[in-house]
């Protein structure tokens, strides 16, 4: 069992406190939701966690299993265990999905140990077959063209591939059409499980509707104000983000 613990976090942009002391704790097998008003911090927060170099870390850590990450760089956060979804995903023309991969799976192995390719091709099909992926699929250029939809899948297939033990998905504000909400919602479903943790940021109510979290929390100017469970979610959808906003001036 694994645990990614945020502890009273601060992250700055330039100068700019963004997060303001943001606690959460996330165990294997918990799906989190955060949600919250736009430019709130959510981006930054995942950001942060994955090691952006833009995003600065002035007070706080964040524990993967107990120990420091900080100190880490971007790939050793991933190689560590951590995933970060990309809300908008690069294009590689030229480069296909099954060679992406490969290379990705690749880095994450140990110096001077070899993929090999019919292993990783026999996963690689695992994977697609339970998700539901067309063979074909891998074979196009990598988010080259792709619908918003397409991009989703192949960021899912990405997680499944790398087994993180805890997945960072960053849905906001990225327009996400039902079909790419469908996606996400089933790719989550069908990976989640004892093994993986996720954190699933998002402003829309409806995903949640498709991917039932343990926890939810409302994030509003950089910290936490506000933890549920799914029904949270119900209430901020019924009642906007005001509500919160309220609540706190009277707190
Ligand atoms: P959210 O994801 O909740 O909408 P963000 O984390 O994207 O919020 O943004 C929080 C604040 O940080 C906003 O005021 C935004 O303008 C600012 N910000 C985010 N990323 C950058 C950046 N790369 N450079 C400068 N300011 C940024
Ligand atoms: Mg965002």
């Amino acid at each position: 069992m694994s645990s990614l613990e945020i502890r009273d976090l601060h992250v700055a942009i330039d100068s700019k406190e963004i997060v303001k002391g943001l606690s959460l704790t996330i165990n294997s097998g918990e799906v989190h939701a955060i949600m919250g008003p736009n430019g709130t911090g959510k981006s930054t927060l995942s950001k942060a966690i994955a090691g952006h170099p833009d995003y600065r870390i002035t007070q706080g850590d964040v524990l993967l299993d107990g120990r420091s990450i900080l100190e880490l760089e971007p790939d050793e956060r991933a190689r560590a265990g951590i995933f970060l979804a990309f809300q908008y995903p690069s294009e590689i023309p030229g480069v296909s999905i099954a060679n992406f991969l490969r290379a990705a799976v690749q880095a994450r192995m140990a110096e001077g140990e070899e993929l090999e390719a019919t292993a990783y091709y026999k996963r690689l099909y695992q994977k697609m077959d339970m998700l539901k992926i067309d063979r074909k699929f891998t074979s196009r250029s990598v988010n080259d063209g792709f619908s918003g939809g397409e991009k989703k899948r192949c960021e899912i297939l990405q997680m499944a591939m790398l087994e993180p033990k805890f997945s960072l998905m960053d849905e906001t504000d990225s327009g996400l059409d039902i079909d790419a909400l469908r996606i996400v919602a089933e790719g989550v479903n069908t990976l989640r499980g004892p093994g993986l943790g996720v954190l699933l940021i998002t402003h829309y109510q409806r995903l949640l509707n498709y991917i039932i979290p343990d926890q939810v929390h409302v994030m509003y100017d950089g910290r936490i104000v506000k933890t549920g469970d799914k029904s949270l979610a119900l209430e901020l959808e019924a009642r906007g983000y005001d509500w919160v906003k309220t609540e706190l001036a009277h707190a």
